[in-house]
Order: C-alpha cells, then sequence, then structure tokens
C-alpha cells in the first residue's frame, strides 16, 4: 500500500490550505473529505455574508476577487472549489474518517470506502456536523430546525429563534423580512456582543421598535407541536403559540472522534492537546488545524486566524525528517 506524506482529514478552507503547502513542499498528500469541497461552507444560510473581507479569507496568497467588501457563500464556493479543480488537488470526497490510529511509526486511518496508510495525519475537521443540543423535551420534532438556510418556507408562521449570535440575529431579521412573526429567546441579557457590526443596530432597533419580540435572560425549557414554553430570569414560565423553532445553539467538533483518535481534551471547553508553535498534539505526528482546535469554544479560531496552521505544521514536518528506511 502506498505510504503518503500526510493525510488531512476534511476538506474545509484550513484542510485545503495544509494540503496547499503540502504540495509546495513535494509532500505526498491526500485529503479525504465526507461530503463536498468546503462541505461546511455549503451547508451555511443561502444568502449569509462572511465577517470578514475576501482578502482575509484568501489561502496560500491566491487572490480571492469578490464584488462585494464581504463575500457570500456563493462567491467563497466559487473560490475554494475554483482553487480545488484548478490545482487538481488530491480529495477523495463523500468518504468519511472512521478511526485514527497508529503503530510505532505510521498512521492507519480507516474510512467508510477503505484504507490509507500515512507517516503524518492533520485533522481539520472543523465543528459545523454537530448541533449543540439544547436537551429539552420536544427537540426532536420536524418543525425544530438546527440549520438555517433561507427565509422563504417561514412567511407568515409564527417563529421562536433561540439564541443571540450572528446566526441567530441573521435567522430573525431575514425571517421577519419575509412576514414570520419572530420571537427571539435569549439566554443572555442583550444581543452578543460579536454581532456584525453592521447588522447589531438593525436588530437592536427591530426589538426596540417592537417587531421583533426578544425575551433576554430567557430560557427555553419545553417545545410542543403548537407552542413553546420558556421561562425568565424569575423562573416565570410562558407559553407562546409557535410554528417553528430555530435553534441557532452553535455546534461542537466530534470530540469522540478526536478521544478515540488518542487526543487529550482538557476543562470545560475539552480543549484538544496541541502544542501552540507546531499544532502537534499528545500523539506524534498527529495535528489539529483550523476551528477543531477551539473544542467547545467554536469562536476562538475561525479562517482569518487559523489559515496561519498550514504553514506551522508543514515547517515541523519539514524540520523533524521522518526516518529515512519509510518509503
Ligand atoms: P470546516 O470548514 O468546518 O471544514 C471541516 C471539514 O471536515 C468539513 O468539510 C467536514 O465535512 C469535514 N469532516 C468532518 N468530519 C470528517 C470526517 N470524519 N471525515 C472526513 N471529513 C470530515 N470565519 C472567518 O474567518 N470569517 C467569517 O466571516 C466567518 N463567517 C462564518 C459564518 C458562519 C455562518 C459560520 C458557521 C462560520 C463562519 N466563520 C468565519 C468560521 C469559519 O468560516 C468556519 O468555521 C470555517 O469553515 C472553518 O474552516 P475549517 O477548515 O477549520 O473547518
Amino acid at each position: 500500500m502506498e505510504i503518503l506524506d500526510i493525510l488531512i482529514i476534511g476538506a474545509g478552507p484550513i484542510g485545503l490550505n495544509c494540503a496547499l503547502e503540502a504540495r509546495k513542499n513535494n509532500l505526498k498528500y491526500m485529503i479525504i473529505e465526507k461530503g463536498t469541497i468546503v462541505n461546511s461552507l455549503y451547508n451555511y444560510p443561502l444568502y449569509m455574508r462572511f465577517f470578514s473581507t475576501a482578502e482575509k479569507l484568501e489561502i496560500d496568497g491566491i487572490p480571492f476577487i469578490s464584488t462585494a467588501p464581504k463575500p457570500g457563500r456563493q462567491e467563497a464556493l466559487e473560490y475554494y472549489q475554483g482553487i480545488a479543480r484548478q490545482k487538481e488537488m488530491n480529495i477523495r470526497l463523500y468518504e468519511k474518517v472512521l478511526n485514527v490510529s497508529k503503530d510505532d511509526r505510521l498512521f492507519e486511518v480507516e474510512t467508510t470506502k477503505g484504507k490509507y496508510i500515512a507517516k503524518h495525519v492533520v485533522i481539520a475537521t472543523g465543528f459545523y456536523d454537530i448541533p449543540n443540543l439544547m436537551n429539552i423535551p420536544g427537540e426532536n420534532l420536524p418543525k425544530v430546525k438546527h440549520y438555517y438556510t433561507e427565509p422563504y418556507p417561514y412567511a407568515r408562521q409564527k417563529v421562536v429563534v433561540v439564541g443571540s449570535s450572528n446566526s441567530a440575529v441573521d435567522a430573525a431579521l431575514e425571517t421577519y423580512r419575509k412576514g414570520a412573526d419572530v420571537t427571539m429567546i435569549v439566554r443572555h441579557s442583550e444581543i452578543s456582543k460579536s454581532v456584525k457590526y453592521w447588522v447589531k443596530p438593525d436588530i437592536e432597533n427591530r426589538i426596540a421598535e417592537g417587531s421583533i419580540a426578544a425575551h433576554f435572560n430567557a430560557e427555553i425549557i419545553e417545545i410542543k407541536e403548537n407552542s413553546v414554553i420558556f421561562k425568565n430570569e424569575t423562573n416565570q414560565t410562558f407559553e407562546i403559540e409557535n410554528d417553528f423553532v430555530l435553534a441557532m445553539t452553535g455546534y461542537l467538533p466530534d470530540f469522540d472522534f478526536l478521544k478515540n483518535s488518542g487526543i487529550e481534551l482538557n476543562g470545560d471547553c475539552l480543549n484538544p492537546f496541541y502544542n501552540m508553535e507546531t499544532m502537534e498534539t499528545n500523539i506524534p505526528n498527529l495535528y489539529l488545524a483550523g476551528v477543531v482546535c477551539g473544542g467547545k469554544d467554536t469562536h476562538l479560531w475561525f479562517i482569518e486566524n487559523s489559515r496561519i496552521h498550514a504553514e506551522m505544521i508543514i515547517n515541523n514536518i519539514l524540520s523533524n525528517p521522518f526516518p529515512e528506511n519509510i518509503t
């Protein structure tokens, strides 16, 4: 079986960047991706706009030409998939990595379609596949959505939006503007400070004028077929009529996958262990890259500030040559 220098798990922006860096340095690489190229971005809300300007989303110095200062989902898909196409990158798609194990020196990577052997493995699996559940009765009803794509299904419907971060705010504003009757239920005392600076006044003004109802310091406790029950900070409960719940409560990395690969998870945020200079984990030659590095703190890393991981990893691999006898 062919021995790869580096096997990268996940074809997100950061996995692609790692592959470009490996390619530049003549390392034999392969990416294995369980969906399409930049699968997380493909599943983003259709009309989302990045908070970053285009040049901050660039990888390997390849220009990202956008017609607006902040690109949208479609432009980002064109950019990243265009790079993969133009560079004829070695990517296996619709193949999920199930397990990573290591003997003395080499990794065996088992997928839904086969097995691969590699000297180094990079886990760049992001956090967009596992919703952060509220764990309340009724959460599994079909009217509860953990992924929001577009506003049109919600016209003239009573919609509860849970959360107050960018995803929640975008969903509340878009559905309100298509005629939904929107109520936000927010655990914190205000709209998140991290909401895009040009969007925050819009949501705050819609709440202030009463166009969008909002309950702060409040928590949803049960979802029923036609209503939602929530409580406020003094534990008073309220039941309101409801057709759909958009639970924008965030997402989590696949902690089981990290743990089964042998990576130590630490603290309340289950921070995966890695060396901050090399991105190498507690397992020699197993690296982490991209937003997966933050554990539960999914706001710590984003494309802008984790693009650098690719160079750090490849530099570390090049400065620690693998024993000559393995080819
Ligand atoms: P991802 O893009 O999530 O890629 C991980 C890949 O791994 C996925 O394609 C997934 O399918 C694959 N994968 C997972 N598990 C497996 C497995 N077992 N086997 C095979 N493949 C697997 N960042 C910014 O810098 N600027 C922004 O403006 C910005 N806006 C954002 C807007 C939204 C709505 C969201 C959700 C995030 C935003 N971010 C932004 C954060 C950042 O864009 C994303 O988190 C980004 O996708 C991270 O890149 P990544 O390569 O680390 O992970």
